[in-house]
């Protein structure tokens, strides 16, 4: 019975990881609320654990109030690691996803890197170009940043997925940090292609890039933006890459450019708002995407209206006019 009252009481020593999750409420995350959670990083249902443990083992002997902080009569320096137990286990879910919601803050300015981008390119100078490079810069860094979040998360679930098969966690500490410096070390060796290029965020940035100095041109895949470094196997690891997408801006209905778009929530396509509403009449009723190819159905209600993409659609206009105007006065001059 002692090293079960020792291990609870050692769980005390990681206050800072419980309390977060003890202080959250059941939230069903919606991709909202996840975008809009930054003051609340951690918003996980944690079971009834410390329940259950208080009625598993002995009656209260020590204060097990796990937000009290009773370390002080705790060698803490000397104190034996004690193995994992399963009810633990879905505390280390708790914590890889904690590191998974850090990851999605990241990610958040990533559209704005990319509008902020793709106007720069727009400008055509050297000053903005190097601005360009310089954004281009935090991007990668910022996802080196997520590759890190996730080398923690990653470590957390390979941890608790041992726990889970029946393998004793004896020293959970040690076990979690090797975890985390194999997959630090295998992020660290990866290429540079081979850490941004498949990254959808990634290519995004490009798009809007290529986007603005190349009107109307689809962008070649991504890895030949990338120069080939040792490690990069030739062409056959470059299969599923991304790229070539052809940003035509039109409505997949009308045929025609996008004209207040709205953007499927389901499968991201995007439609003229009138075109889309006049399709889907019944606005609860699920009806097969229009968009050529695409499997997918949704309701009326699955789109929103997507102030950003009539941006894009506008800077594209004005990129195509200008395009025009520079050939007829080609033509002129010829
Ligand atoms: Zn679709």
């Amino acid at each position: 019975m002692a090293p079960a009252t020792s291990s609870r009481r050692k769980t005390t020593r990681r206050n800072d990881m419980s309390d977060i999750e003890d202080d959250s409420t059941t939230v069903h995350a919606t991709r909202d609320d996840v975008e809009e959670s930054d003051e609340e990083p951690t918003t996980r249902r944690v079971k009834k654990e410390k329940g259950k443990r208080r009625a598993q083992q002995e009656p209260a002997a020590v204060d097990n109030d796990p937000d009290s902080d009773s370390d002080e009569a705790i060698d803490v320096e000397n104190f034996p690691d004690q193995p994992l137990k399963r009810d633990q286990m879905s505390k280390l879910l708790g914590m890889a996803d904690d590191w998974e919601k850090l990851a999605s803050v990241i990610k958040r300015p990533f559209d704005s890197f990319a509008t902020s981008a793709g106007a720069l390119a727009d400008l055509d100078d050297e000053d903005a170009k190097e601005k360009v490079e310089e954004i281009d810069k935090y991007m990668r860094e910022s996802l080196d940043l997520i590759g890190v979040m996730k080398a923690h998360a990653g470590a957390l679930t390979s941890v608790r997925q041992k726990g889970l098969q029946g393998e004793e966690i004896a020293n959970a500490g040690d076990c979690y940090t090797t975890a985390v410096q194999v997959n630090l070390a295998s992020y660290k060796n990866k290429t540079t292609r081979q850490k941004y290029a498949k990254q959808e965020a990634y290519v995004a940035f490009r798009s809007r890039i290529w986007e603005s100095q190349h009107p109307g041109t689809p962008m070649p895949p991504i890895t030949e933006q990338i120069p080939r470094e040792q490690g990069d196997n030739s062409d056959e690891d470059d299969d599923l890459e991304i790229g070539g997408v052809t940003q035509n801006y039109l409505c997949p209905i009308t045929l025609t450019l996008l004209d207040d778009p709205y953007t499927s929530t389901v499968c991201g396509h995007s439609f003229s708002g009138a075109a889309i509403r006049a399709t889907f009449r019944t606005p609860s009723a699920l009806n097969k995407c229009p968009a050529a190819g695409c499997a997918k159905s949704f309701r009326l209600a699955d789109c929103k209206s997507d102030k950003g993409l009539a941006k894009r659609v506008k800077a594209h206009k004005r990129r195509m006019e200008r395009e025009q105007e520079d050939s007829d006065a080609e033509e002129v001059i010829d």
